[in-house]
């Protein structure tokens, strides 16, 4: 099983209520080989949201109007990790960029559109767990 965003699986789940539909993943999901999940509606987040970045040095998350939501991104993050346990996924497909998801490259905490290596809380947690993290635009 694989574990991948929920925006890419066409649900509207974005900061600004869109998706991100992308075939292939819808396909995965109707032959029941991949599971969808949003780790920033899992933590408690709104749809719509006001828009989040990972500051540089990975410690926190803030919003751009200047609100505090590392907590909702880490509760997100275990959330998207005790999913992917309980359906036995050892890889993920997220969306790309996404201070939750994004692997590699991500925003820079500034808000300038400009982007910076590291990848997203849940990216990284699950990472840190064995589970192979791959990224869609
Ligand atoms: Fe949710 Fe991740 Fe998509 Fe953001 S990128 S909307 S956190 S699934």
């Amino acid at each position: 099983m694989i574990i991948v965003s929920a925006c890419l699986a066409g649900y509207r789940c974005r900061y600004d209520g869109a998706c991100k539909t992308d075939p292939e993943i819808v396909d995965l999901i109707k032959r029941g080989e991949a599971i969808p999940a949003c780790p920033e509606m899992l933590g408690g987040l709104p749809c719509p949201r006001v828009p989040s970045e990972r500051t540089p040095d990975g410690t926190r998350v803030v919003t751009k109007d200047g609100g505090d939501v590392t907590e909702a991104f880490r509760r997100g993050a275990v959330e998207t990790l005790r999913l992917a346990k309980l359906y036995g996924c050892d890889r993920a497909i997220l969306k790309s960029r996404s201070p939750s998801c994004g692997k590699g490259m991500i925003y820079n905490g500034a808000f300038s559109g400009t982007l910076r290596a590291g990848n997203g809380v849940t990216t990284d947690l699950l990472s840190e767990n064995g589970i192979m993290v791959e990224t869609k635009d």
